[in-house]
């Protein structure tokens, strides 16, 4: 199965993403955590991606364009994988067309989550990750067992650098800017579930799983 996971930054696509992959068995990509990984491991991409990470902007297409495209070309993607934050502009999408095509596939869903603007923004503000692992915690909405240690790992939680409310409130703009025409980009190509992301983690997954089980 190949699907796609979209939404405004704090939407909850990071939670989601990490159940449906248990779930159905595919790779996640994530091209946030991409550039976390190089950027923890000090790698060329790693500090490229941080010039622009941290000022709330996108990394340039041909950056992430080439990282995807080399990463679904690999085996364990054969048979479906879940895109996760990508893709984030127009002519990212036209690259995920193409590349594709190459493979003679296409994808079955892209789902878009909805949440409000405020929401947002008190979600991004609030959440914190394992600096191990990156699995994503929230101060008041899913905040770990043990304070300050990652459920998964016992790893440190710690805030990100581009969570801050000036970086946040830009992403946002962004995001409205450059990646929201994407959804009717996918709604005209009959590939989009609008997912009503103001509810509890659980019932947002519910509503994923039963969008996907009515094509699937
Ligand atoms: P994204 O990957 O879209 O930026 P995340 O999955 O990292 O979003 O979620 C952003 C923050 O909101 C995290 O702190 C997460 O724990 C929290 N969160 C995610 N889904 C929900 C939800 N349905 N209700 C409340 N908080 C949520
Ligand atoms: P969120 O969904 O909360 O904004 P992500 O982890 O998906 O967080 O992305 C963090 C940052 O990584 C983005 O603000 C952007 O700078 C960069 N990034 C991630 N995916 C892409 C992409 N497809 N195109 C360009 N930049 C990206
Ligand atoms: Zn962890």
């Amino acid at each position: 199965m190949r699907l796609v996971i979209m939404g405004p930054p704090g939407a909850g696509k990071g939670t989601q993403a990490a159940k449906i992959v248990e779930k159905y068995n595919v790779p996640h990509i994530s091209t946030g955590d991409i550039f976390r990984q190089n950027l923890k491991k000090n790698t060329p991409l790693g500090l490229k991606a941080k010039e622009y990470m941290d000022k709330g902007l996108l990394v340039p297409d041909e950056v992430v364009v080439a990282i995807v495209k080399d990463r679904i070309m690999q085996e364990d993607c054969k048979d479906g994988f879940l895109l996760d934050g990508f893709p984030r502009t127009a002519p990212q999408a036209n690259a995920l067309d193409e590349v594709l095509e190459e493979m003679d596939a296409r994808l079955d869903k892209v789902i878009n989550i909805d949440v409000a603007k405020d929401v947002l923004i008190e979600r991004a503000v609030g959440r914190r990750v394992c600096k191990n692992c990156g699995a994503t915690y929230h101060v008041k909405y899913n905040p770990p067992g043990r304070e300050g240690a990652c459920d998964v790992c016992s790893g440190e939680i710690i805030q990100r650098d581009d969570d801050k409310k000036e970086t946040v409130v830009k992403r946002i703009e962004v995001y409205l800017e450059q990646t929201q025409p994407l959804i009717q980009y996918y709604k005209d190509k009959g590939l989009l579930a609008n997912i009503n992301g103001q509810q509890e983690i659980e019932k947002v997954f519910d509503d994923i799983t039963q969008s996907i089980g009515r094509e699937i």
